[in-house]
């Protein structure tokens, strides 16, 4: 536990944790958009996993890496005008290699990140290597410090044994990062905040790198936004499953097919079948990013042969992450908060009566 954590008596309460995060984000000038990246795997991975009995989570260097390929896949496409993004003041960036491997995945036709690390593709293998150790030198080693100031406190995990120079073998050693007791849960209790101040901020930093006229809005859904294109080869197969019914509201899909998250993209980016539904464009653009109620997840949860689908597409099924996902994102939300059920009908949330 850090200094400040022992002197408290005992871990940051949620809202204080959160507060500290923010904190931690508004201090000093970023160099690149490394260290919100992280902070977003981290508040990401702690939805979708269990703390351990004593309140900690480990979590693989490996798996932050994973993460990163995620959220920066579809963010180094062409920006209109502007070409791909820089996500960092100098140098050659973590997406610029991320762009590199992608060419290469997609023409052996893997379309999403996911479905690269689904197959163990080699080119992404080494991709996921290469940027551990980036990963480990600069935002793991710099997170937990005030830029430019030797000022450091380890609120969220022991930074102690990262330095700006480690090699492999030491990364390879040390293997995993171990958030504090309490972190996990308080990260996954403000996640929804945290994400969408984080969401800002890259997109801020973003205009700022760029010295471009960029509009925030766009660029918001840009960033952010899930690749439809991605996924347009679900379209077909998703709705034959469904006969030609809408998942949400049982019409029959007259005009084009909408392929919706259940678990909203904005809430956490899961591009798998078993995430994915497809809709008339009424109810996916009603139900947009809210959270659906619990029975519409259950019911995309409980459908079969949605592996052939997924075989068949090349979009990974991703069935467990969507699942603990689930289970994370719902267990998060406090009581009262409001549920999507059809266009216009909301729910509020009772823990008590989830099925209610
Ligand atoms: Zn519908």
């Amino acid at each position: 536990m850090s200094d400040l954590q022992q002197a408290a008596g005992g871990p940051l309460d949620a809202v204080d944790l959160a507060a500290r995060v923010v904190q931690l984000v508004e201090t000093g000038r970023r160099e690149s958009t490394y260290k919100l990246a992280t902070l977003m795997a981290l508040i990401d991975i702690c939805v979708e996993h269990s703390p351990a009995p004593d309140g900690t989570l480990t979590v693989p260097i490996d798996e932050i890496s994973h993460r990163f390929v995620g959220y920066y896949w579809p963010q180094v496409r062409v920006f209109h005008q502007h070409g791909r993004l820089a996500q960092s003041r100098q140098g050659r960036s973590i997406p610029d290699k991320i762009a590199d491997a992608k060419q290469v995945l997609l023409q052996d036709g893997l379309r999403t990140a996911e479905a690269a690390r689904e197959v163990g593709h080699p080119a992404y293998r080494s991709l996921v290597r290469e940027l551990r150790t980036t990963i480990a030198q600069q935002p793991l080693t710099h997170l937990q410090t005030v830029p430019r100031s030797r000022i450091r406190d380890d609120f969220l995990f022991d930074a102690s044994e990262f330095h700006k120079k480690m090699t492999v073998t030491e990364i390879d050693r040390i293997g995993v990062i171990v958030l504090w007791p309490g972190v996990p849960e308080g990260l996954r209790r403000t996640s929804t905040l945290l994400r969408t101040f984080l969401r800002s901020r890259w997109a801020q930093d973003v205009i700022g790198f760029n010295r471009a006229e960029l509009d925030a809005e766009d660029l918001d859904g840009f960033l952010f936004g899930s690749d439809r294109t991605a996924l347009r080869a679900l379209a077909e197969p998703l709705r034959e499953l469904q006969n030609n019914r809408c998942f949400y509201c049982d019409g029959r899909i007259v005009t084009e097919v909408h392929i919706d998250h259940v678990l909203p993209w904005s809430l956490l980016p899961i591009d798998g079948v078993a995430n994915l539904v497809a809709t008339d464009p009424r109810c996916n653009l009603g139900k947009s990013a809210s959270m659906p109620v619990l029975e519409h997840m259950s019911r995309a949860l409980s459908r079969t042969s949605l592996s052939d689908i997924a075989s068949a597409t090349r979009i990974p099924l991703l069935y467990k992450r969507t699942d603990s996902a689930a289970r994370g994102a719902y267990a998060a939300l406090p009581t009262g908060s409001v549920l999507w059920r059809a266009v216009g009908s909301y729910e509020m949330y009772d823990p008590s009566h989830p099925n209610g």
